[in-house]
Parts: structure tokens; sequence; C-alpha cells
């Protein structure tokens, strides 16, 4: 057996051909991703379908590392807070949220992150790699055993957590096929959200992928000047050819595109920033969140007041394009994506 074969971001056809080629049964294939995804056992042993001597065998030969929940901090609101470690050691943050029809769990995608936007609290920590297939499906098997007294399962999975997920574009592309698997999690494409910083060239590769997912472009500013400022993706994927490429997700997909816009005083949130985003979006098929920003200590920035928010909403709203603001879930337990690992980190190094 191929030692080190990375069992859980194997799909179930993938499974199924590594058992034949094991010499074992093509259904030990679909029984092992049920096992896996569906029933969410912990390990081999729990495998009551199998023989006492395949599971020995699998634990000795293809050993998997389910996520480990480091902390769980839970708000007023029911919103969770995931706090995750890895197989080696690096940790992540899951977030799982409740909504009127149901839970949704926000998944990372990197540990850290490259693009440095300048208000972000992920940005803070750079990259040290991607997760595996294996490892986002496991924040959702994570946020599914969290929430299992509640009788209900995660419905929707947003890749909005730590890490530019288009940046990861291989194993995401990945991820979301194998929770779509009707063996497994089970959830239509259309449960899904990706949110991107903008990298144009994979959102021309999604739009040809035959997932039609929700895309999330995180755009903050209405123009390149103060885009570039600060997300210094802008600088390599402007805007314009951006609102080009979402026009074209839309075309070919038939998917709506959601535009972020976190509201920062005093830097984006003008009577004629609105206007300029209303003007920039006019006529595309979308949907503008905007998001009261969650203060991040590191960043020099404070939050929109509520009247300029609604403000700025008005003004969207009046040029006929749909704009909501978020509903801000989990105040109390340091929300802003990267936070909690940040803490903990630093929690680490001072016992050190
Ligand atoms: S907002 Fe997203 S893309 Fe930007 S630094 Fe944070 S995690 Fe990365």
């Amino acid at each position: 057996m191929n030692k080190g074969t990375d069992v859980m971001s194997l799909s179930r056809d993938e499974m199924e051909t590594w058992m034949q080629q094991q010499s074992y049964p093509k259904y030990r294939g679909t029984q092992l991703f049920e096992s896996l995804w569906r029933q969410r056992l912990a390990g081999y042993g729990q495998i009551s379908a199998w023989p006492k001597e395949l599971r020995e065998i699998m634990s000795r030969t293809a050993p998997f590392y389910r996520l480990q929940a480091v902390t769980v901090q839970k708000a007023p609101d029911g919103t969770r807070k995931i706090l995750a470690r890895l197989s080696d050691g690096q940790q992540i943050e899951t977030v799982v949220l409740p909504h009127h029809y149901g839970y949704s769990v926000c998944v990372s995608s990197q540990v850290g992150c490259n693009m440095g936007c300048k208000f972000c609290a992920s940005g803070l920590l750079k990259r040290t790699r991607n997760l595996t297939a294996g490892e986002m499906l496991d924040q959702v098997r994570l946020a599914n055993d969290l929430i299992a007294s509640e009788e209900q399962g995660v419905s929707r999975v947003d890749l909005m957590g730590i890490g530019e997920p288009l940046d990861n574009y291989d194993n995401v592309v990945r991820f979301i096929k194998m929770a779509h698997d009707s063996h497994g999690f089970n959830l239509s494409h259309r449960k899904f959200t990706i949110s991107t910083s903008g990298l144009i060239r994979d959102i021309y590769r999604l739009s040809q992928e035959k997932i039609p997912v929700t895309l999330a472009v995180s755009l903050h500013a209405p123009n390149d000047a103060l885009r570039s400022q600060i997300m210094p993706v802008n600088r390599a994927y402007p805007i314009t050819p951006l609102v080009e490429a979402c026009q074209f997700y839309f075309a070919k997909t038939g998917r709506r595109v959601s535009f972020e816009y976190a509201l920062l005083a005093g830097i984006n949130d003008s009577v004629l920033m609105a206007q300029q985003l209303a003007k920039l979006l006019e006529g595309l098929s979308c949907h503008v969140n905007l998001i009261p920003w969650n203060p991040v200590p590191e960043h020099p920035f404070s939050p929109s007041p509520p009247k300029r928010v609604e403000e700025f909403q008005k003004i969207v709203q009046n040029r006929g394009i749909s704009c909501t603001i978020r509903k801000e879930l989990g105040q109390n337990i340091e929300a802003a994506c990267g936070q909690l690992r940040r803490r903990e980190d630093a929690a680490h190094h001072i016992e050190l």
C-alpha cells in the first residue's frame, strides 16, 4: 500500500481506484469515502462494515489526521469560532455561523495570506502553505460535529476564512467537487461562495469549471488609486478588467456576482465613493455587500458610523443596484479573521 497517500483528499472515484490497486473490491472505496464524510468517523477502527484485518492494515499503512479543535469560542448569537490544529502543528480558523435557514461555515483555504490587504487581520500572518482539499473538507466535518446536537448540518460553505482561495486554485476546486458528492456532504454547488481579492486569470478559469458557485469579489474601493493603496493586488489586477472578468463569470455561470465593500471611516465611505461605486457597477447583474468593518488593533482604520453606512447604501440602491448591509455576527469573539490565531501564537511565544 502506498504510504503517504493523502486519503482525505481523494475523491470517491479515486478511492475506488486506489482500493482496487490494493486488490480490494471497488466498493471499499465508496465505504471509506462515506465513513470519512457522511458518517464523519474518527478513524479506520470505527468502520464497522470492514473486516478487522482491513481496518488494521489501513490504520498502519494509510493513516489520516483529523483536525483538532484547540479552542472553540461561542458568542451569545450562536456563532462559533474554532481554532484548529493541522497535522504539521500549524493552526487555522474556522467559523460556524447561525442563520434563519440553518448554519454556514466559513472555511480557511491557506495558512496565512500573502495578499497584504491593509485592513485585514489574516494578512498579518504571511502564507506558510496551502491547505489540502482534505483539510478544507475536515473544517466542514468539524463544524458539523460541533452542531451535531442541534440535529442539523452545515448547509452553506463560504471560502472566506484565512487565505486567498484562488491562490490555492486546484485544491479549492477539488474540495468543492468532493463536498458536492452525494455520498459525502452532498452540498449543491450553489451553496458555496468563493471570496477573492480579484485574481482575474483564475476568475476566468473558474467560470469554465462547471461548478456554478457564487463569486464574491472583495472590492473595498471604487477606483484604482484607492484600491491599490489598501489592496496591493490591485496593482496587478486593476478594477476595469476585474469587473469585465465578473461580467464574463455571470455570462458563463448565470450566477450574480457579489461585491464586498468594508466601510472604513474617512477612507472609502464618502458620498463621492458611493457614486463612483454605483457608476462602476451600473448594468452589471450583481449584489453589493456593505460590511461594517471589524477593528483590528494593528491597523489604523476605524469603522464607518452606522448612519454613514446607511447613507452609502441608499446612494448605491438609488442607482438600481442591489445592496445590503451585512449582519454582524460573533461580535464578542474576535470575529475578524486571523485574530484568534494571532492571539494564540502570541501566547505561545510568550510561553517559549
Ligand atoms: S482580505 Fe482576504 S485576500 Fe486580503 S489579506 Fe485578508 S485573507 Fe488575504
